[in-house]
């Protein structure tokens, strides 16, 4: 049969189609578990596999049209025989490494209806309803969680946005805060070396204050922005040790940013985090508050700044929480998340550990006059009535991209079909699962934990000094890793914890999978140990 000019999938193909890939992806959760979590092949194996070149491709995409319904059968094919194989297994139950990358069935199919739908919800008239919903969506997590009113949208300046990750909320929050010191600094009497006017006759030195531990995401933000001129530039990024429990060390703070005004430089932005990608350690986010304003300078906090004549803005304090904001859900986490009324922006991934799959960050403001000044402009093209009325929120001035997908849909499926008790029973499960693994560690005279564990990761090590033990940790993680049994990566240790000069490596056991349960776990820490067992002789 002739194939006609531009072949559309019918309806009835996407129907067939449709439902034979939802149970394809099925079948891959109900079978992960079974594959190697590692992908096991070598670099340039996946891409062997596919054709040389454009003609090879096209060519080859024709004789898969030869025969019923064959493009399809060959795709899926391709997808058993190519791409599997290549793929690290994020959602087995024996994926432990880095933070994990949650998804769920109703996440899934918030997330197929938002590309079925095909809005783009730039502006509020381009699709209201995807404005709305995630207005909603972020005041009712963020009532659940606990945040100030002042981060509603129900206040008179605040609000929230799903970003895309977590270093696009750290980008977005840095220029608001770039806006608001350097409107400060046009008002401000002179003091810090600026004039009254449009513009400053001398472009004030911005100083960004953020702890060793800190994500990496935070210095790249500067480095976009334009702040700092690589990723080692101290003389705007100031990097502030830590303390025994990898908490930013919150006097050394003060005394930096003290330094800095004396200097006549402009401390204009400051993060804080709430579970460090290294060990989850928790910010003293009230006492980083304190530090920013403490020292007796005449800086002046909050939405209000921009009216603030004569005073330098505070810096900006954002809050990362990208992997343990979910715990907030939680009355017994809450402490972790003290100080955060102080905070001018927060963010967590609900794709990390909320079972919403990538990509949907939440970021709320109490200062959305900054973002949006910071980040507004508007073409003729994209002027309307509604939005010259102020009276609807467009999203596009909320971030860093002008097009937005609908992803508050598969928040919001997941917030109807877990409810808040089937979210917190979640988290609690994980936390009980670290505890779990935690004393195993420590009933092992040849293992320590090597940091406090907070939530749920546990940071554990081979005991033992110096350089030999870190190649010892390494060997044990890269024969459990090569073994495709499980996967859990490192991190190296501050010098305030392992008193080395060098730092120390540790193995990271992050337990977050989405279907990762006690059996999972146990049977980890059994190859653990015969492996180090192993290890040892073996040196
Ligand atoms: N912040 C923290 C604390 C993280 O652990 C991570 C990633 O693990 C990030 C930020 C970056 O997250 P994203 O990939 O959403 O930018």
């Amino acid at each position: 049969m002739d194939r006609p000019a531009v072949p559309h999938m019918t309806l009835d193909e996407f129907r067939a189609v449709g439902h034979r890939m939802v149970d394809w992806i099925a079948a891959y959760w109900e079978n992960v578990e079974t594959k190697p979590v590692l992908a096991q092949v070598k670099p340039g194996e996946t891409a062997a596999k596919l054709p040389g070149s454009a003609s090879d491709f096209f060519s080859h995409a024709v004789a898969d049209h030869e025969g019923a319904n064959p493009a399809w059968d060959a795709i899926f094919r391709d997808l058993d025989n190519v791409i599997v194989p290549g793929l690290t297994h994020w959602q087995s139950p024996n994926f432990f490494g880095y933070f994990p990358a949650n998804i769920s069935g109703p996440a899934v199919l918030g997330d197929l209806l938002a590309a079925g739908l095909g809005v783009q919800g730039m502006l509020w008239q381009t699709s209201p309803a995807c404005t709305e919903l995630e207005t909603k969506v972020l005041d009712w997590l963020g009532e659940a969680c606990g945040l100030p009113d002042e981060f509603l949208s129900t206040s008179k300046t605040g609000g929230g946005v799903i970003q895309g990750t977590a270093s696009e909320a750290a980008l977005v929050a840095l220029v608001a805060a770039r806006e608001r010191a350097m409107t400060s600094a046009r008002r401000a009497d002179g003091t810090t070396g600026v004039h009254r006017g449009p513009a400053p006759a001398v472009t004030p030195h911005l100083t960004l204050y953020t702890s060793t531990q800190a994500h990496s995401s935070i210095t790249k933000a500067a480095m976009i922005a334009g702040l700092a001129r690589h990723p080692d530039d101290r003389t705007h990024v100031r990097v502030i040790d830590v303390d025994r429990e990898c908490r930013m060390d919150v006097a050394a703070l003060a005394e930096a940013i003290r330094a800095d005004r004396a200097a006549r430089r402009v401390p204009f932005f400051v993060c804080g985090t709430i579970g460090t990608t290294g060990t989850t350690a928790i910010d003293d986010i009230a006492g980083i508050a304190g530090a920013i304003g403490d020292d007796g300078s005449s800086a002046t906090s909050g939405a209000s700044d921009h009216e603030n004549e004569g005073s330098l803005a505070l810096p900006w304090l954002h809050v990362d929480a990208a992997h343990a904001g979910p715990l907030a859900l939680c009355p017994e986490f809450r402490w972790m998340f003290d100080g955060l009324s102080r905070a001018d922006s927060y963010c967590f991934n609900p794709h990390k550990w909320m079972l919403t799959n990538f990509d949907c960050n939440c970021f709320w403001t109490r200062d959305r006059r900054a973002i949006i000044s910071a980040l507004s402009v508007t073409p003729e093209y994209l002027r309307n009535a509604a939005s010259d009325s102020g009276s609807v929120i467009d999203y596009r001035d909320w971030q860093i991209p002008l097009g937005r997908r609908f992803r508050s849909l598969k928040l919001w499926f997941v917030l109807r079909h877990y409810r808040l008790a089937g979210l917190q029973n979640y988290l609690r499960e994980h936390v009980r699962l670290a505890e779990v693994f935690e004393e195993l560690v420590r009933s092992d005279a040849r293992f320590e934990v090597a940091t406090a564990r907070t939530m749920n990761l546990v940071c554990f090590r081979l005991r033992g000094s110096g350089l030999e033990s870190d190649a010892r940790n390494h060997a044990l993680m890269n024969r459990l890793n090569a073994s495709g049994e499980l996967f859990l990566t490192h991190t190296q240790l501050p010098a305030s914890i392992s008193g080395e000069s060098s730092g120390r490596v540790a193995l990271r056991m992050a337990i977050g999978a989405t279907q990762t349960q006690e059996i999972h776990v146990r049977s980890a820490w059994d190859l653990i140990s015969t492996t180090a067992r192993e290890c040892v002789i073996d040196r």
